[in-house]
C-alpha cells in the first residue's frame, strides 16, 4: 500500500526528520487560507499516488495566498497518469541550493535492506540510475543491529555532504531507518532532500510503500489507505477477503489456493489461452464468497470463459456449488463456464451443478483445454 506525500511527511516527521511547514487541502478555499498562514510563498503540490508529479505539471510555486487559490483550483481539476488530483499539499515554499536523495528498500538479493543516497536527487533520479549508477551510494543494513552511526557518516562522505550537515544527516537517515522498520515499510524514501539556501535540511517530497501483508499490525496506518489508486474489483474483493489480481486476459479463474491458482494459470496458458485474473478463494471458502468471487469476475467485460478449479480439501464441492448457483441466480450471464471440481463433497457438488449447464471437466489439462476452446469461439 503506497502512502501520499503528505501522509509519509507526517510520518517522517514523528521520526525527526524536519519536513516544511503545510498542511493537506482538499478545496482551493482551503489552500487559500493555508497559503495566508504560511506568509504567501508555497508551493502547491497534487497528492496522487505516482511518480513525477513535478514534471507532469502537479507541483506548483505560488507567491501569494491568490495564486495559491488559482493554482490549487487548477492542480485539482487535473488528472495526473489516469488519477483524479483530490487533494494537494500547501508547503512553504523552500529556496532550493541543492538536492539531494535518500531512500531505504529491501534488498532480496542481498537478503537485507538497503539505503540508497545520491548528491544528484530530484526529478531525474531514475535517468541518474540509469545512465551513472556510480552516483546513487549503497548501504546494506544488518536488520538487527539497525542502521550503525558509521554508516550514516559513511553515506554522508559518499555524497560529498559538507561537513556541518553531519549531524542532522545522521538524525535525518536514523528516523527514516526507525520509520521504515516501525511501519513495515518496503520503500521509505525522502527525494528531494534539500540543502536550503540558507543552509537547513528539509524533506521536501515523501513517499512510503508498506506491507499489505503487516497491515493488520497498524489499524492507523491500514486506515490511509487511497482507493482511487486500485481496480474496483481489487476493492471489492478485499471486502470479502479474496485474493484477486486483475490481469488484461479474457479467461476468469476461481481457485481455491495460491498455489493452484498459480498452477491454473500457467496451464490456461500452455494451452494458448490468457488468464482475466489471479484468484484465489483460500481454503473453507463459504457459498457467499464464492459468489462474491464470480460476481466481481464476471463485472470484467473481457471476460469469455470462466474455469473453476477446485480441489475439496478444507473447502466443500458442495458449497462451493451452492455459491456458483446463488451467484448465477443474481448476475445473468452466457459467459460459458468449466469446471474441474474434486476431492471433499465433489460428488454432491456436481448433482447441485447438474441442471446449471456448466462444462465438467476430470483433469486440470482437460479443463484448461475446454475453457481456451469456449473463450476462443466467444
Ligand atoms: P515529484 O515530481 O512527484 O517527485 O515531486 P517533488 O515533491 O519531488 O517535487 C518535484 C520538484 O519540484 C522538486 O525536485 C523541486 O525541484 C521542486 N520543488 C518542490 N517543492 C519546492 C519548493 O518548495 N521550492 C522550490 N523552489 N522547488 C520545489
Ligand atoms: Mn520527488
Amino acid at each position: 500500500m503506497k502512502l501520499h506525500e503528505y501522509q509519509s511527511k507526517q510520518i517522517f516527521n514523528k521520526y525527526g526528520i524536519p519536513i516544511p511547514k503545510g498542511r493537506v487541502a482538499a478545496t482551493a478555499q482551503e489552500a487559500r487560507q493555508i497559503a495566508e498562514e504560511l506568509g504567501g510563498r508555497v508551493v502547491i503540490k497534487s497528492q496522487v499516488l505516482v511518480g513525477g508529479r513535478g514534471k507532469a505539471g502537479g507541483i506548483r510555486l505560488a507567491k501569494s495566498a491568490e495564486e495559491a487559490e488559482n493554482l490549487a483550483t487548477q492542480i485539482l481539476s487535473m488528472e495526473i497518469k489516469g488519477l483524479p488530483v483530490r487533494k494537494v499539499l500547501v508547503d512553504e515554499a523552500a529556496s532550493i541550493a541543492s538536492e539531494i536523495y535518500l531512500g531505504i528498500t529491501n534488498d532480496r538479493a542481498a537478503r537485507r535492506p538497503v539505503m540508497m543516497a545520491s548528491a544528484a536527487g530530484g526529478v531525474d533520479i531514475e535517468e541518474v540510475a540509469a545512465k551513472n549508477p556510480e552516483k546513487i551510494i549503497k548501504v546494506h543494513i544488518d536488520p538487527l543491529l539497525g542502521l550503525r552511526d558509521y554508516q550514516a557518516r559513511d553515506i554522508a562522505a559518499s555524497i560529498d555532504l559538507p561537513r556541518e550537515h553531519w549531524r542532522i544527516f545522521g538524525q535525518i537517515a536514523r528516523g527514516l531507518w526507525d520509520a521504515y522498520v516501525a511501519c513495515d515499510a518496503t520503500l521509505a524514501e525522502i527525494n528531494p532532500l534539500v540543502i536550503t539556501a540558507d543552509r537547513r535540511i528539509v524533506a521536501l517530497d515523501g513517499k512510503m510503500v508498506l506491507d499489505d501483508n503487516a497491515l493488520f499490525r497498524h489499524p492507523d496506518l491500514a486506515e490511509m489507505r487511497d482507493l482511487d489508486v486500485e481496480a474496483p474489483s481489487e476493492i471489492e474483493a478485499r471486502k470479502y477477503g479474496l485474493s484477486f489480481i486483475k490481469l488484461d486476459g479474457n479467461i476468469g479463474c476461481m481457485v481455491n489456493g495460491a498455489g493452484l491458482a498459480m498452477t491454473t494459470m500457467d496451464i490456461i496458458k500452455l494451452f494458448g489461452g490468457e488468464p482475466a485474473n489471479f484468484l484465489d478463494i483460500g481454503g473453507g471458502a463459504s457459498a457467499d464468497k464464492v459468489a462474491a468471487a464470480l460476481r466481481i469476475i464476471l463485472s470484467d467485460p473481457n471476460v469469455k470463459a470462466v474455469l473453476f478449479n477446485v480441489f475439496g480439501g478444507i473447502t466443500r464441492g458442495d458449497e462451493v456449488a451452492r455459491g456458483i448457483l446463488a451467484a448465477l441466480a443474481e448476475v445473468k450471464t452466457n459467459v460459458p463456464m468449466v469446471i474441474r471440481l474434486v476431492g471433499t463433497n465433489a460428488e454432491e457438488g456436481r448433482r447441485i451443478l447438474a441442471d446449471a449447464k456448466m462444462i465438467t471437466a476430470e483433469t486440470l489439462a482437460d479443463a484448461a483445454r475446454k475453457a481456451v476452446a469456449v473463450a476462443q469461439a466467444a
